[in-house]
């Protein structure tokens, strides 16, 4: 016989998404003339940079021809491709992570899910609340944490992003060995100071846990004293594995491109108590069950720091930034406080009433979707968040309609 496994069944039932879905699937059934704008899930809209359709078409030539095509790539990635990240995310800014260090990946979430794996069973996880779903989802179903109940599952630490702490929580009072961060974040749009991130790099040092930071949005970060990586935190190295990904940097969500970088110097422990290096245990996961990205998109991915590329991610993620200044001044105005939309491409923005009902509201009065903050976690009850990817004449309109109908 064959048995399932039964930690699936602790998930909740519907997922935040499919949920949202089906209630705009039923509002259109009902309201079929009336034009509804998605300002929920974080998907993009803008075409790719020209620099990285030019170098994806000339590496598919590449594989037309007998003298320059390839088969199999190495399951970590190309060397051209951690090269370049190496030099022009990390060491540009003083971080000193080595291209061997950076393991190429389809996803951002295929990772921050998988990464769990290298871990013992016992491993006591900590995420922020509210939460990017896949951290926690992806320990559910490994049988790391127990039932759902009250909201939360239990045997998860959940660090409360508040209004009070700015969004970014401190490191709890009990051990922990496995810490999700996420700056800038989804869903709240905060972002970590120096100063924060040095005492979660102190406390994880000082507890031999581990940081998963998620730095997928780190391209829309403006302030010049917030840090991109958690690498440029003194110690990080230690006790830090950071995920980034060209999805929302360059428009890749449907092409598949991000990657992740596990230290040399990181990390884990035996029951003995013996250190082993977290990088040859992924590598060992990775080599196993991946067989990398395609040559084309890591060349497309590549073009993402040449002069024009760079050039041109700039000119995509200006084009979201003022999609979320619009959004962010239109619901300040009206009286909402917000968080987010300045170094984010999310408004996380402060309800009073319930987020559903609210969400129920948004569309029922002014067609409009965002994302209820309580789907992220219980600490994201009473508020929502509103996304900047879209086209701007769509974020005019959603922002005139809101701005009418909350006005009666
Ligand atoms: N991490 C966070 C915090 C995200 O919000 C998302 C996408 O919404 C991802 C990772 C997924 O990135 P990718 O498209 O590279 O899988």
């Amino acid at each position: 016989m064959i048995f399932i496994n039964e930690h699936y069944n602790k998930l909740k039932a519907s997922y935040l998404f499919s949920h949202i879905a089906k209630k705009v699937e039923d509002f259109q059934g009902k309201h079929p003339h009336r034009e509804v704008i998605k300002m929920g899930i974080g998907d993009v809209t803008k075409p790719l940079p020209n620099a990285c359709i030019k170098a994806f078409h000339s590496a598919v030539n590449e594989m037309a021809e007998e003298e320059t095509f390839r088969g199999y790539g190495p399951e970590q990635g190309y060397l051209f491709l951690r090269e370049a990240i190496a030099e022009n995310d990390f060491r540009s800014r003083g971080a000193d992570i080595s291209a061997e260090e950076i393991f190429i990946s389809d996803g951002a979430k295929c990772d921050t899910g998988n990464l769990q794996e290298i871990f013992s069973m016992d491993t006591r996880v900590a995420v922020q609340d509210p939460v990017y779903p896949v951290y926690v989802d992806t320990n559910v179903m490994a049988g790391r944490t127990g039932g759902w109940k009250d909201g939360r599952f239990e045997g998860l630490v959940y660090l409360e992003s508040n209004e009070e702490n700015g969004f970014v929580p401190d490191p709890p009072r009990e051990p922990v060995d496995l810490i999700y961060l996420c700056f800038p974040n989804n869903p709240t749009g905060a972002t970590a100071s120096r100063e924060k991130l040095s005492q979660w790099v102190d406390y994880a040092r000082k507890n031999n846990s581990l940081i998963l930071f998620d730095a997928a949005y780190e391209a829309f970060i403006r302030n010049d004293s917030i840090p991109h990586s958690i690498y440029e935190i003194e110690g990080a190295r230690e006790v830090a594995i950071e995920s980034r990904s060209f999805s929302k940097t360059a428009g890749f969500t449907g092409i598949r491109c991000a990657f992740t970088i596990v230290p040399y110097d990181c990390m884990g422990y035996d029951r003995e108590g013996k250190k082993h290096q977290l990088h040859a245990f992924w590598n060992r996961r990775q080599a196993t069950r991946f067989n990398g990205v395609s040559y084309p998109v890591q060349r497309a991915a590549e073009a993402v720091f040449s002069p024009e590329g760079r050039e041109e991610v700039r000119e995509l993620t200006e084009f979201y930034l003022e999609n979320a200044k619009i959004i962010r001044n239109s619901m300040s105005s009206l009286g909402y406080r917000c968080t987010g939309g300045d170094n984010s491409p999310y408004i996380w923005v402060k309800t009073e009433t319930d987020s559903w009902e609210f969400f129920d509201m948004l569309l029922e009065k002014a067609g409009v979707v965002c994302t209820p903050g309580s789907g992220f976690g219980k600490c994201g009850e009473g508020y929502i968040r509103l996304s900047a990817f879209n086209s701007r004449e769509n974020v005019e309109k959603a922002m005139e309609r809101i701005s009418l109908f909350l006005r009666y």
